[in-house]
C-alpha cells in the first residue's frame, strides 16, 4: 500500500566538506559529546548531552578528518590494491557519517530554526566534499587500477560488488569528465543540494502556516469525540484559548476532518489549504524551485551522458528504464480508473440520498466515500479505533516478528532518548544475541516533518572484525492521545506502523562488511516494509493485538469479517491518486528539454502538471497524492524518478506474501528464514532480482498485486 514515507531503509545522508571555519572547530573537542566515543548503553548517541552548538564543530572536524583520510589514500607509496584503496575509501569519513546521521535524523524529527539554518549552511560543503572525492583524479586512477585488475583478484561476491559500486559511483560522480565539465557539475550539485533542501523547508512552513479555527460548536458536526478533543487540545497548545478547536494540514488532523465533517464549506477550506501548499505566491512558494530543479537535473544528466534525468537515475534501479516503469504504471492505470468510476457513482448516490444537487468535488470524496462504505459494508472506521490502541498495535508488530524470526523486543528505560516522547527497545536474536536498538517516536509536533519514516542514528557496520549493531528509528505522525485516553489508531495508521517496522527489521538484520554495499535500490527497499502490512489484518494476528482498550475484548469475528470485506473498498481512489503522482514524477524527469526554457524561465509548473494529469483523464475530484509544489519525495530528493518504487515493490511484496500463504502457515519459519537470509540480511551485495529469486525461487508476477487491490 501507498504510505507517506519520506525516508526508506537506513539512508544516512552523507555529509559534504569544509575547509574555512577551523576556528570554530578548535578547542571544543574534549567537551563535545559528538567528538567523544559514545559510551551510553549499546553505543547510542548521548542525546542528553548533545547541544545545538556541538553539531557544527563536529561536522567540521568530520570533514577535516575525512579529507585527511582521502589524502592519505592518494599519497601512499604502495601500489593500489583492494585493501589500501577500495576498503580504505569505504572506511573514510567515519566521524562525518556518524555525526551526520545524528544531525539528519534529529533535523527531521526535532528541528528548529537554528538546525534548519545549519543544514542550509552545510549542504554546499557536503556537496563539495562528495565532489572532491568523485572528481579527485589521482584517487580515481587508483580505483580504476584496482577495477581494471578485478578479474585476477579472487574477490568474494561482497568485495566484488563493493569494487563495482565504488567504480560506478566515481563515473556517475563525474570522474571521467574534463576539468571544465567537472566545474559545471560541481556548481550544479551545489545548487541542487540547496534547492532540494529549501523545497522541504518551505513545505514544512506551508504545512504549519495553515489553520482552520472553529469557534462555534455547531461547526463540529460529524466529527468524532476523539477528533474534537484533539482539536480542543491543539487550540489550547496554540494559545487560542477555551471554546476553540484547531485543525491543521497534518494528516491526523486533516484526513479525518475531510472524512467526517458535515460542513461542506469547511471541508473545502481545509482541502484547498492542503492542495495549495507551496503555491500561494508567498515567500515559501515552490513553483520556481520546481522549475529550477527540473532544469538543473536535466543539465546534470546530459553532462554525464544521459538523455534525461530519469535515465540517469533508473540505470541504477531494479526497473532499469523509464519504459519498464511506464509499462507497470500503464498496466494499473485503466483498471484503477474503472474502479474509481464505480466509487464515484457510489458517491453521487450518497449525495442524491441527502437531496444534494451538486457535483462531487475533491473535498467531498473522502466524506461521501466513507458514507458509501458504511452503507455498503455496515462498516464505520470509528468502530475500529478502540481496538487499535497504539501500544497494542506496536506489540502486535513485535509478536509477528517473534513468530517469524524468533526475535524479541524489550523496552529500555535507562538509555538516552532522541526526544522525551520517544521509546527505546533492544532487539535480540532468538539465541539472545544483541541485534540493535530500535527507537519509536509516534506523535506529530511542529518540529517534526510530516509523514512516517524509518531512519537511523547509526548504520550496521563491521569494526575490527566485530559487528557494530545498528541504531534504528521509526518516526510517525499518528493520532495523539486525547486527555485521559490512550492513542487509538486508524487502520491506515496501524498499517503504517507495521510498514515502518518492516524497514526497521531490514535495518536490524543487516549484516554487511562495507558501507558501500549496505543499501538496496530504491525500488526494492519497500519490499521489506510493505510485506509486513500483509499481517495486519490476518485473523491470527488480530486476535493477539486487536483488543478493546477499555474491555480488553478481542475484536469480534463479525467486525474482522466486515473489515476484511471492506478493506478493498476505496482502492480505486488510493491507486489512482498514487499512480497520478508517480506519472507526474516520471513525466518531469523524462523531459529531454525544458519547454520554453531557453532564454528565460517560463516553464510553467502548474500548466505542466495540469497537462500531464489531464491527458491521462485523471478525475477532477482526485488530486495526485502529492502535487508538484509539495511533492517532497521527488523534489526534495530521495524518490526522484522513483515515486513509482512503492508499486514496483508491491509487485514483490504481494507475490512474496504468497510464499507464506502457499504453505498454509502465515508464520512459516522456513519461508521466513529464507526471507531473512536472502532479502533482509545481505544489504545490496546481490542484484535485487537475484535476491528476490533466491528467496522465492522464481520471478514475481503481477496477479497477486492486482487481486489485493481489487483491480482484477
Ligand atoms: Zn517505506
Amino acid at each position: 500500500m501507498n504510505k507517506k514515507i519520506m525516508i526508506a531503509g537506513l539512508i544516512l545522508a552523507l555529509a559534504g566538506s569544509c575547509t574555512s571555519t577551523k576556528k570554530e572547530a578548535a578547542g571544543t573537542d574534549s567537551a563535545n559529546p559528538l567528538l567523544t566515543e559514545f559510551s551510553a548503553p549499546f553505543g547510542v548517541p548521548p542525546f542528553d548531552k548533545i547541544k545545538m552548538e556541538h553539531y557544527k564543530p563536529a561536522m567540521m572536524k568530520g570533514l577535516e578528518d575525512g579529507e585527511a583520510e582521502i589524502k592519505a589514500i592518494v599519497e601512499q607509496a604502495a601500489a593500489p590494491d583492494f585493501e589500501n584503496t577500495i576498503v580504505a575509501l569505504d572506511r573514510s569519513g567515519e566521524l562525518l557519517s556518524q555525526t551526520r546521521a545524528v544531525f539528519s535524523a534529529q533535523n527531521s524529527a526535532n528541528t528548529n530554526d537554528e538546525m534548519e539554518a545549519l543544514s542550509r549552511e552545510m549542504a554546499p560543503l557536503m556537496s563539495q566534499y562528495r565532489d572532491n572525492i568523485s572528481m579527485n583524479a589521482k584517487l580515481f586512477a587508483r580505483v580504476k587500477a584496482v577495477y581494471d585488475a578485478r578479474e585476477g583478484l579472487g574477490l568474494d561476491r561482497e568485495k566484488a560488488k563493493l569494487l563495482e559500486e565504488t567504480y560506478k559511483s566515481f563515473v556517475r560522480g563525474g570522474a571521467n569528465l574534463n576539468a571544465e565539465d567537472q566545474a559545471k557539475l560541481r556548481e550544479l550539485n551545489r545548487q541542487l543540494s540547496l534547492l532540494q533542501l529549501t523545497f522541504g523547508q518551505n513545505m514544512l512552513k506551508e504545512t504549519n502556516a495553515f489553520r482552520l479555527v472553529i469557534d462555534n460548536a455547531d461547526d463540529l458536526a460529524g466529527l468524532s469525540e476523539g477528533q474534537i478533543a484533539n482539536a480542543a487540545e491543539a487550540a489550547l497548545d496554540a494559545n487560542l484559548g477555551e471554546g476553540k478547536w484547531l485543525f491543521t494540514l497534518h494528516n491526523p488532523s486533516i484526513m479525518p476532518f475531510l472524512q467526517n465533517s458535515d460542513r461542506r464549506e469547511l471541508r473545502e477550506k481545509i482541502f484547498k489549504g492542503y492542495i495549495m501548499r507551496g503555491n500561494n505566491g508567498n515567500e515559501q512558494d515552490n513553483k520556481e524551485i520546481v522549475r529550477q530543479l527540473v532544469t538543473l537535473r536535466l543539465e546534470k544528466a546530459k553532462l554525464l551522458g544521459y538523455d534525461d534525468y530519469a535515465s540517469f537515475v533508473l540505470s541504477e534501479r531494479m526497473a532499469k528504464t523509464a519504459d519498464n516503469v511506464y509499462a507497470l504504471l500503464d498496466k494499473l492505470w485503466e483498471p484503477a480508473l474503472k474502479v474509481t468510476a464505480l466509487e464515484l457513482a457510489d458517491i453521487d448516490a450518497e449525495i442524491a440520498k441527502e437531496g444534494g444537487s451538486f457535483k462531487a468535488e475533491g473535498w467531498d470524496w473522502r466524506y461521501y466515500a466513507e458514507k458509501a462504505r458504511k452503507a455498503r459494508f455496515d462498516m464505520d472506521e470509528n468502530l475500529i479505533r478502540p481496538y487499535l490502541k497504539l501500544e497494542n498495535v506496536r506489540d502486535g508488530a513485535f509478536y509477528v516478528a517473534n513468530r517469524l524470526y524468533g526475535i524479541t523486543f524489550t523496552q529500555l528505560s535507562d538509555i538516552p532518548l532522541p526526544h522525551p516522547e520517544a521509546q527505546a527497545f533492544e532487539c535480540k536474536d532468538e539465541d539472545g544475541t544483541h541485534l540493535g536498538v530500535l527507537y519509536m517516536d509516534f506523535f506529530p509536533r511542529a518540529s517534526k516533518r510530516g509523514g512516517a519514516w524509518c531512519g537511523g542514528y547509526r548504520g550496521q557496520a563491521y569494526k575490527d572484525g566485530k559487528r557494530v549493531a545498528p541504531v534504528v528509528t521509526i518516526v510517525c505522525n499518528f493520532t495523539p492521545p486525547s486527555a485521559g485516553e490512550p492513542a487509538l489508531l486508524s487502520l491506515d495508521e496501524a498499517e503504517t506502523l507495521f510498514h515502518e517496522f518492516g524497514h526497521g527489521l531490514h535495518g536490524l538484520f543487516g549484516d554487511v562488511h562495507y558501507e558501500g554495499v549496505s543499501n538496496v535500490p530504491r525500488d526494492f527497499v519497500e519490499l521489506p516494509s510493505q510485506i509486513m502490512e500483509h499481517w495486519v489484518l490476518q485473523p491470527e494476528v488480530l486476535k493477539v493485538y486487536a483488543k478493546h482498550y477499555q474491555t480488553g475484548e478481542v475484536m469480534p469475528a463479525e467486525l474482522v469479517e466486515k473489515l476484511d470485506r471492506s478493506s478493498k473498498y476505496g482502492q480505486g481512489f488510493a491507486t489512482t491518486e498514487y499512480l497520478a503522482a508517480s506519472y507526474l514524477d516520471m513525466d518531469y524527469h523524462i523531459l529531454n528539454e525544458i519547454p520554453g526554457n531557453k532564454e528565460k524561465g517560463n516553464f510553467e509548473v502548474p500548466a505542466f502538471e495540469a497537462s500531464t494529469l489531464g491527458k491521462r483523464h485523471l478525475p477532477s475530484q482526485i488530486p495526485p497524492r502529492y502535487r508538484s509544489t509539495y511533492f517532497n519525495h521527488t523534489m526534495g530528493g530521495g524518490y526522484t524518478a522513483g515515486y513509482y518504487s512503492y508499486i514496483w515493490s508491491e509487485v514483490l511484496d504481494a507475490d512474496g506474501f504468497e510464499a507464506f500463504k502457499e504453505t498454509g502457515d502465515i508464520f512459516n519459519r522456513e519461508v521466513a528464514a529464507r526471507f531473512r537470509k536472502y532479502v533482509l540480511t545481505p544489504g545490496g551485495i546481490d542484484d535485487a532480482m537475484e535476491m528476490y529469486k533466491n528467496f522465492r525461487g522464481k520471478e514475481p508476477g503481477t496477479d497477486p498485486l492486482l487481486k489485493n487491490r481489487g483491480l482484477k
